[in-house]
């Protein structure tokens, strides 16, 4: 961020300052927000966060994350919180649509846009951009933000459990977009004092009885393995959803078990929604799944982990996937 200076000056008196995340949270989105709004309050700014979306019960847990304003649920506070923003933080998604209509209200507001995100290819609509696609969170981008500031001293155990979060989901417990920076990071949110050990058991054993169910549906009876193309498919139908009380959140996760089979090398979890089919990819090493979800089902993301969605049926919607399998087989079996 080359004008982070106008940003410093634009911060050192309180502001009135919105926060938001991407549609479907998961822990970055969530943490993220939650560390830059405990850091922010602090500083004497008025804080208020809003997710397009309700965040899963797993991060209930989290400090102040029930002040969090849920669009589809408040539509209208939402947008006098908007309205009256000095400055907006958009983190953890690259582009308007991320947040459907809240995006809508966002864009034509005079405030001062600061974009943190680490996604490929971001939008060209913030006054300020932190982008860093090699990172491993937002978090990890939040951390530096704090210190581009020349605020470390600020940095608490508050802040530092919403970080800590972020870069434990969205490294899937340090198995991915590690590096070594990153656990230099880690290093000081521990002498913080956050607690990593009850932070990882929070975060990944909370499960209740019906999600392990779902997990064994999905594994048991939902699942293809496509060895020719080193590929692994679980699909959801509508029933499902009825049969298992599926709620959003729910099925966070599930994809990347078909990851560990050793010579899968793609993932793809097919969902269907009341109105869309949803997609998510996963992949391991060089293979990108961010092309196919950009090209072929009207998304996006990272390298390993993208998504995206169809109009069409489930059946369409597989059979659509399936038929681009070939154009990938020579990559998919080279990586
Ligand atoms: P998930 O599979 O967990 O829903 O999403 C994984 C990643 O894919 C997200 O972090 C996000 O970057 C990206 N992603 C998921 N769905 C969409 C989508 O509909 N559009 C875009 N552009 N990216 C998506
Ligand atoms: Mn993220």
């Amino acid at each position: 961020m080359d004008n982070i200076n106008d940003l410093k000056a634009l911060l050192a008196i309180p502001r009135d300052i919105v926060i938001t995340t991407h549609r479907n949270p998961d822990g970055d989105a969530i943490g993220s927000s939650l560390g830059l709004y405990h850091f922010l309050n602090k500083g004497g700014h008025t804080v208020r966060i809003i997710s397009p979306s309700e965040y899963p019960e797993a991060f209930s847990w989290m400090p102040d994350v029930e002040k969090i304003v849920i669009y589809d649920l408040d539509p209208e506070y939402s947008k006098e919180l908007v309205d009256r923003a000095d400055v907006i933080f958009c983190l953890d998604f690259n582009a308007l649509d991320r947040i459907d209509k809240l995006g809508d209200l966002i864009e034509p507001t005079k405030s001062e846009k600061v974009m943190i995100d680490h996604h490929l290819y971001p939008e060209g609509f913030a006054d300020y951009l932190l982008s860093d696609t090699t990172a491993s969170s937002t978090c990890e981008l939040v951390f530096d933000f704090i210190h581009m500031l020349d605020m470390a001293a600020e940095l608490d155990v508050q802040i530092g459990e919403c970080l800590f979060t972020g870069i434990v989901t969205d490294t899937g417990s340090f198995r991915y977009s590690t590096s070594a920076k990153l656990y230099r990071i880690v290093a000081d949110l521990v002498e913080l004092g956050v607690d990593d050990y009850k932070l990882q058991d929070l975060i990944n054993n909370s499960m209740r009885e019906k999600h392990l169910r779902l997990l064994g549906h999905c594994l048991h009876n939902r699942m293809e393995i496509l060895e020719e193309y080193s590929t692994g498919l679980i699909t959801l139908t509508k029933q499902d959803y009825e049969d298992f009380d599926i709620q959003r959140g729910d099925t966070e996760g599930i994809v990347n078990f078909l990851l560990k089979i050793k010579n899968v090398k793609m993932a793809a979890f097919i969902t269907q929604q009341p109105t869309i089919c949803k997609i998510s990819l996963r992949s391991k090493g060089d293979f990108s799944v961010q092309e196919i979800a950009k090209r072929h089902f009207k998304g996006g993301g990272h390298q390993n982990a993208s998504g995206g969605f169809s109009f069409q049926s489930l059946e369409a919607t597989v059979g659509r996937f399936k038929k681009i399998l070939p154009e990938y087989k020579e990559k998919l079996l080279a990586s």
